[in-house]
This record gives structure tokens, C-alpha cells and sequence, in this order.
């Protein structure tokens, strides 16, 4: 079972306008924006516009043409970030054991630097 989602979360402020971000990129499907405490050169995250709570949620719940919407989005945002051909990182944590802080589903991505083996 999926805890339930809950719309006072930071991301849903962020979606709603509550809480300012920096926008990268928007569509029908997706939002991103830069992460508050950077953990990389580019650390940029993706969320989905539904409620989510986390992978877990979306990939077992969330209609096809949000799943595709939202997996174009995060491809668009790297690419328009210049971060294919160096190579860049996606992660996504899910609950406690993932370190999941947000508990809306986002995409984390990692870049313009090399990023060693994996980031903890
Ligand atoms: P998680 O651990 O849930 O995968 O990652 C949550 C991420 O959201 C963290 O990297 C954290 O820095 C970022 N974050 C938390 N609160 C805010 C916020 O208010 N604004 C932005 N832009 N990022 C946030």
C-alpha cells in the first residue's frame, strides 16, 4: 500500500506557486527546478504534476501519457543542460531506506562535473 499524499508537502507548495523555485523547465507533465542545496555542479530535480508520492506510487498508478510526459521531460531537461555528452546521473530515492525527504515523486539530476562511482 501507497501512504497517502499529502498536499501540504514542499513540492505541492512549489507545483501550487506557495513556495518559490527556481524554474528550469515546465510542461502538461512536468516540473523542474534547481535543488535548494546543490549536491553537485547541476543538481536539478523533476517532478511529475500528479500526486505522487514516490517511484513506488508513480510507476504502479500513474496513467501512460503522465509516465511518457514525464520521462520526455526529465531526457529534455538534461539535454537542454547540455549534459549528454559529458554524461550526467538520475536518481530517485524511495522512503526511509532511500533517504526519501519530499514525499512527492522527483527525479534528481546530477551533472556538469564527473561524479565518481555514485553519490550517497
Ligand atoms: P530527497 O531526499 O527527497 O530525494 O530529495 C529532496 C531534495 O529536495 C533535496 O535534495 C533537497 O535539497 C531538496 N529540497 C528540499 N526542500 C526544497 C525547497 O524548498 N526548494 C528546493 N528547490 N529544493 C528543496
Amino acid at each position: 500500500a501507497t501512504q497517502p499524499y499529502d498536499d501540504a508537502n514542499i513540492f505541492a507548495k512549489i507545483l501550487a506557486g506557495d513556495i518559490p523555485s527556481t524554474k528550469v523547465y515546465e510542461d502538461e507533465w512536468a516540473y523542474a527546478f534547481e535543488d535548494i542545496n546543490p549536491q553537485a555542479e547541476i543538481h536539478t530535480l523533476v517532478i511529475p504534476k500528479g500526486k505522487y508520492v514516490s517511484w513506488d506510487d508513480f510507476s504502479e498508478h500513474a496513467a501512460p501519457d503522465e509516465i511518457a510526459g514525464f520521462v520526455r521531460a526529465v531526457g529534455k531537461v538534461a539535454r537542454d543542460k547540455g549534459l549528454v555528452e559529458p554524461g550526467y546521473r538520475l536518481l530517485a530515492n524511495v522512503g526511509a531506506h532511500g533517504g526519501q525527504e519530499v514525499a512527492h515523486f522527483h527525479v534528481h539530476i546530477f551533472g556538469g562535473q564527473p561524479l565518481g562511482p555514485m553519490i550517497a
